[in-house]
């Protein structure tokens, strides 16, 4: 740290992303991304907009927002685009959150952002199952965020829950992170209408094999879009490249391939699930497309470094309550198979 950093960020610790080495080829199973290319729409709409990059994004991004209200059956003035949806995840805690709450075990970016804006925050223990207690959040009078399917547990709550919780915080934001709804979770788009309260943040890095382009989106009543435009005028009103805009509304359009992969990944998640249980694995019943899962028979940080050791990465967290499992990331069908070989080979030198 230089002695010029501002004092008001000398005590932040920064989001650790997910490792990227380059020093070999791995089977990469750590960062949640898609095993699965871009669509070929994609590819020529970056191309045509790589042509006009003189020319700044448009900055209310309306070819994007237009196509987004089409699919989910909403006015595009109740949807923004992000860089990516960290950044209108960020965008939130700074228009709405005074005070939060979210779990203990979520997404690893909710605290970092709440002590950026120095903004406090509660952390709710989840059940000894992992799973939300929806009657924490009920009535609890602070701004909620909870990611649905949680990271990295995997759990969904079913939108009856999610309602209860937004239902029972009508002076709150209630903000639902939906990064992995489609492998498999309900999405709470379908309540902004009727609570004013509820933004749904969505994003084109997971079942949209977008990770590299940075997009995000968040859906809501109008008047909270209108509030995070005000904060997005306020820092960078071109926060979405030309490329990426029409790579969104590309990808958009193809959005069945996109859907037919999201079906191979939970079909990939469930030959997985019942291989690693088959090795005496707890595995938790996933809806995103990454299973959370421990061994008794190998300690968690243990298997991370072995199994980098052999070309195959995993994430894996020193939190204590969570430090003897791994998250592993679902690809394709072989890099499943790999994974669940080298497992077998490790857990067969142990003995
Ligand atoms: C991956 C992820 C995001 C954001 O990813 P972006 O690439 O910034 O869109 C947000 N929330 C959760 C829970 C995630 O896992």
């Amino acid at each position: 740290m230089s002695r010029f950093f501002s004092e008001k960020y000398t005590r932040l610790t920064p989001y650790t992303p997910g490792e990227q080495p380059r020093d070999m080829q791995y089977v990469k199973l750590n960062t949640n991304e898609s095993p699965f290319g871009p669509s070929a729409g994609v590819l020529a709409a970056v191309t045509e907009q790589c042509g006009k990059l003189q020319l700044y994004s448009d900055p209310e991004s309306t070819a994007l927002r237009g196509k987004l209200a089409e699919v989910y059956g909403v006015k595009p003035e109740q949807v923004i685009v992000s860089n990516g949806s960290d950044e209108v995840l960020n965008f939130a805690f700074m228009a709405f959150g005074d005070d939060l709450a979210f779990p203990d075990i979520t997404y690893g970016f909710y605290p970092v952002f709440a002590q950026l804006n120095h903004i406090p925050y509660t952390e709710i223990p989840l059940k000894a199952d992992f799973s939300i207690d929806v009657q924490d959040y009920v009535g609890i009078g602070k701004t909620v965020v909870i990611a649905n399917p949680n990271a990295p547990t995997g759990l969904c709550l079913p939108l009856s829950s999610i309602e209860a919780i937004v239902k029972g915080n009508p002076d709150n934001v209630v903000i639902i992170d939906e990064a992995y709804v489609d492998f498999g979770g309900e999405s709470a788009v379908s309540l902004v209408d009727t609570y004013e309260n509820l933004l749904v943040v969505q994003t084109f890095s997971k079942s949209r094999s977008m990770a590299g382009a940075r997009l995000g989106f968040a859906i809501g009543n109008e008047k909270l879009i209108a509030d995070l435009n005000t904060i997005r005028y306020s820092t960078n009103p071109y926060n979405v490249n030309r490329m990426t805009e029409f790579a969104g509304v590309a990808a958009l359009e193809e959005n069945s391939y996109y859907m037919e992969n999201a079906k191979t990944i939970m079909e990939n998640r469930q030959w997985t699930t019942e291989q690693l249980e088959a090795l005496g694995f707890t595995v938790l019943p996933s809806k995103a497309n990454f299973v959370f899962a421990k061994s008794d028979r190998i300690d968690g940080g243990k298997l991370y470094g072995e199994l980098k050791k052999r070309g195959v990465l995993v994430r894996h967290f020193t939190k204590a309550r969570i430090a003897q499992f791994s998250r592993i990331t679902i690809g394709t069908k072989a890099q499943m198979e790999t994974l669940v070989k080298t497992i077998t080979e490790i857990l067969e030198e142990q003995q």
